[in-house]
């Protein structure tokens, strides 16, 4: 099957073109002037971006946070993604008590099976670390898995690593061609705050639990253990301007990277102080001044920008009394909203905004998940995953989620219309919707080996 894209305007590296572009086999396999090409099927991309599939690095699905199961299975999320131009999903997968991480990804993969409309790929993360589980964990890089995750916080959950751990790990592992993805909050400064006189029933004051301060420790700390042990490291939600910049000010120093995300940049504090303000609990919280932010994030700042998609059902966030928001499950849904929320970043300048999709939504993302020489760019051999996209399509409001979960951008919407999302070559959805009723054809992809995994 040979599918011919004519007439849009076309990402290629870092600028846009007037091309055509053909499919065949599920890759690209040409582009420019292919006016004499036969094709069995012809998308016209008039008015349109073509850009790559985006990738959603940062999701959370189908699994149990604390006591609570996330609202989205994998056949709900990766169909809102898809929908949204989506064509591949990170999430997570973290090794349970009693269990190995290997069982724990088995589980996983199980669930997301013949399920999942786009393709996804797993971020393992560890929970214990004796020198077995570290041996094991470089054993899984050949078998594609180039990602883990670490939090400096969460004790209660048993998710909690040290910075001494962390240096162990860095140690350990720094050499492996495997990436740390790391949720920077440091515990000591948390821990330490003085809860008395603190007013628990008002969602606000989550930023004295959680204040700007123990994120912007933390990412010191973290940033300064990768550089010296030479270890690749992604900071993931960075919600402040002092960690952006202090991340930014090291990039040259070692492969450091960060991503934030859609609610850092769009909503602040104040909508905690709503009547129904629980519904925006999210560690890290919602920050009080955010213009700053967002004007160091519209300049490039951030690697990568994700959702970190948490959707917990909406009896389980409206659950809890009144008397204490710490008993409300944190995490938003953001999932289907998030290429029209990166696109409003630039929406003054579509070009711009189109490079900044291309840039932040697929090509950093797919570098940074091991990803790099099969996605994330529209190059000849590449998968043939893209997104043909209209900025001036009808207006509607934002769905971040399928699942009963409380929306979290409801008071947005957008005009971007995604007329045409092909995964591996195929198009899956027409004007924002599936094509038909049909079997999800997502594979569960394993990232490339390196060639520092042979030393
Ligand atoms: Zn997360």
């Amino acid at each position: 099957m040979r599918t011919l894209i004519r007439n849009g305007r076309v990402a290629l590296d870092g600028y846009l073109q007037s091309t055509d572009l053909l499919v065949e086999g599920g890759r690209i396999a040409e582009l420019g002037t292919l006016d004499e090409v036969a094709a069995d099927r012809v998308i016209d991309a008039a008015g349109c971006y073509v850009l790559p599939g985006f990738i959603d690095f940062h999701t959370h699905v189908d699994d149990q946070i604390g006591s609570y199961y996330l609202a989205d299975t994998y056949e709900s999320a990766t169909r809102v993604a898809l929908e949204n131009g989506i064509t591949t999903l990170c999430t997570f997968v973290t090794q349970g008590p009693d269990q190995s991480l290997l069982q724990a990804l088995e589980i996983a993969r199980a669930k997301a099976q013949g399920r999942s409309h786009c393709d996804v790929l797993w971020h393992l993360t560890p929970t214990t670390f004796t020198p077995e589980d570290i041996a094991r964990l470089r054993a899984l890089i050949p078998g594609g898995y180039r990602t883990l995750k670490l939090y400096t916080t969460y004790k209660a959950a048993g998710i909690f690593a040290s910075y001494d751990r962390i240096e162990e790990l860095f140690s350990a592992l720094g050499d492996s061609g495997i990436r740390f993805l790391i949720h920077c909050e440091d515990d000591g400064i948390i821990e330490a705050v003085d809860t008395t006189g603190l007013d628990l029933s008002k969602p606000a004051a989550i930023g004295l639990l959680r204040p700007e301060a123990a994120e912007v420790l933390a990412i010191r700390r973290v940033t300064e253990l990768a550089i010296t042990h030479c270890t690749p490291l992604h900071v993931v939600h960075v919600s402040t301007v002092e960690g952006a910049n202090h991340l930014m000010a090291n990039r040259a120093c070692g492969d450091l990277s960060f991503e934030t995300c859609p609610q850092y940049l769009f909503l602040d504090a104040s909508w905690l102080a709503r009547a129904d303000g629980h519904r925006w609990l999210c560690t890290p919280p919602l920050r009080g001044n955010r213009a700053p932010f967002l004007d160091l994030i519209r300049q490039g700042a951030a690697d990568v920008l994700a959702t970190d998609h948490c959707p917990f059902c909406t009896r389980d966030k409206d659950g809890w009394s009144g008397q204490d928001f710490r008993t409300v499950p944190n995490g938003l849904p953001g999932l289907g909203s998030l290429p029209h929320l990166a696109w409003q970043l630039w929406a003054d300048n579509p070009d711009r905004a189109a490079l900044g999709l291309a840039t932040h939504l697929a090509e950093n993302p797919a570098r940074r998940a091991g990803l790099g020489e099969r996605k994330g760019a529209l190059r000849p051999g590449m998968d043939a995953d893209l997104v043909v996209l209209d900025p001036n399509g009808p207006e509607r409001p934002l769905h971040s989620t399928h699942a009963d979960s409380p929306e979290t951008f409801g008071d947005f919407t957008s005009t971007l219309a995604l007329r045409h999302v092909l995964l591996q070559g195929e198009p899956r959805v027409r004007d924002g919707r599936l094509t038909e009723a049909q079997t999800p054809t997502g594979r569960l992809l394993q990232a490339a080996p390196t060639t520092l995994i042979s030393a």
